[in-house]
C-alpha cells in the first residue's frame, strides 16, 4: 500500500527507552537505518542490537539534547553512517511533575529546555544534511498535555509541548522550499518506562478516562510517525496529530459515563 522506506537514515533522539524505542525499532522494522540516541549509552546500545538482531541496521550514539555540540556530533555520525539524513524524530523529552508555588526556576528551565530548545537544537543540527538534498522529514513528540489539555503539577510541561507546535508551524514555512516537511505527534498516555514511573494510582485513573479503555503503547505512537515519514504523506506539514484513544474527546465526566453506560 505504501512505498518503501527501505535505506532510510532515521535519527531517533530519546530512544534508549519508551516512546522513542518503539518509534526506532518500527522504522528498524521497515528496513530503515537508525541511529538510536539517548544520553544512557547502555540504553541505546541494548535498543540498537534489539533492531540488529531483527535483521535491521541501527547504530547507538550517546547524546544530551541540551548540548549544540552533541546535536552536531549526533548528526555527523548519521551521515558518516549512511550517507545523509531523511528522517529526524525529535522525540526526547521529560516530565517531573511540580505544582506552582514548589516549581523552582531550575524546574521550569530543565524541563523547557529538553522538551523546547532541545528540539531546536536537534532540527537545526540536521537541517544543513536535509536542505542539501532537498529532502527531509521531521517529527516531534509534543503531547496532547499543553496543546489541548492541562494537569495540575505540568504547567511547565505543558508549556514546552505547546511550544513545539508554535515551533513546528513556523519551521514549516521555513523548511518548505526545501522540500522538508514537519508534523507532530500527539501522544495521550502511553504505557512506558517514563509514565509508570509517575505511580499505579495515576495509571489505573489515566486507564479509567480513555475512551477506547486502554493506555496507548509505544507502537501506536510509531505508527503514525512512521506514517508522517512515508512517500505518501509528502504533501502533509505544519499538522499534528493525537493519539490518544480518545481521551481529549469526553466534555465531562458524566459523558464518560454516558459512554459506558451502553444504551
Ligand atoms: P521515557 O520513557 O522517560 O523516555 C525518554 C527518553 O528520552 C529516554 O531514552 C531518555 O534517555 C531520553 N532523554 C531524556 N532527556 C534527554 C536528553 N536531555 N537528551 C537526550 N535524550 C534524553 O519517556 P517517554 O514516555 O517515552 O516520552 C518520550 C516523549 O514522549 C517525550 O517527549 C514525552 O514528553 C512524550 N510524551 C509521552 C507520553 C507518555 O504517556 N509516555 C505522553 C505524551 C507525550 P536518557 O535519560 O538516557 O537520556
Amino acid at each position: 500500500m505504501f512505498n518503501s522506506l527501505q535505506g532510510r537514515s532515521v535519527i531517533v533522539t530519546g530512544s534508549g527507552r519508551g516512546i522513542g524505542r518503539g518509534i526506532a525499532r518500527r522504522f528498524g522494522a521497515v528496513g530503515c537505518r537508525l541511529l538510536v540516541v539517548s544520553r544512557t549509552r547502555s540504553e541505546a546500545e541494548r535498543v540498537a542490537a534489539e533492531i540488529t538482531a531483527g535483521g535491521g541496521t541501527a547504530r547507538a550514539f550517546a547524546a544530551d539534547v541540551l548540548r549544540a555540540a552533541d546535536m552536531a556530533a549526533m548528526a555527523q555520525a548519521a551521515i558518516e553512517a549512511y550517507g545523509g539524513i531523511d528522517i529526524l524524530c525529535a522525540n526526547a523529552g521529560i516530565f517531573p511533575a511540580a505544582k506552582l508555588g514548589s516549581m523552582t526556576e531550575a524546574d521550569f528551565d530543565a524541563v523547557i529546555g529538553t522538551n523546547l530548545k532541545g528540539t531546536f537544537l536537534a532540527v537545526s543540527a540536521c537541517l544543513p544534511a536535509m536542505k542539501s538534498r532537498k529532502a527531509g522529514r521531521i517529527i516531534l513528540t509534543s503531547s496532547i498535555t499543553g496543546p489541548v489539555t492541562g494537569y495540575p503539577g505540568w504547567s511547565h510541561y505543558g508549556a514546552s509541548k505547546a511550544g513545539q507546535l508554535g515551533f513546528m508551524r513556523t519551521a514549516a514555512l521555513e523548511l518548505a522550499p526545501f522540500n522538508i516537511t514537519v508534523n507532530s505527534v500527539l501522544p495521550g498516555n502511553i504505557a512506558t518506562e517514563g509514565l509508570a514511573g509517575l505511580g499505579a494510582d495515576y495509571v489505573r485513573s489515566m486507564e479509567a478516562s480513555v475512551p477506547l479503555g486502554r493506555l496507548g503503547s509505544v507502537t501506536d505512537i510509531a505508527n503514525a510517525a512512521l506514517f508522517f515519514a512515508t512517500d505518501e504523506a509528502a504533501y502533509i506539514t505544519g499538522q499534528s496529530l493525537i493519539i490518544d484513544g480518545g481521551q481529549v474527546l469526553p466534555e465531562s465526566l458524566a459523558a464518560l459515563d454516558e459512554m459506558r453506560s451502553g444504551s
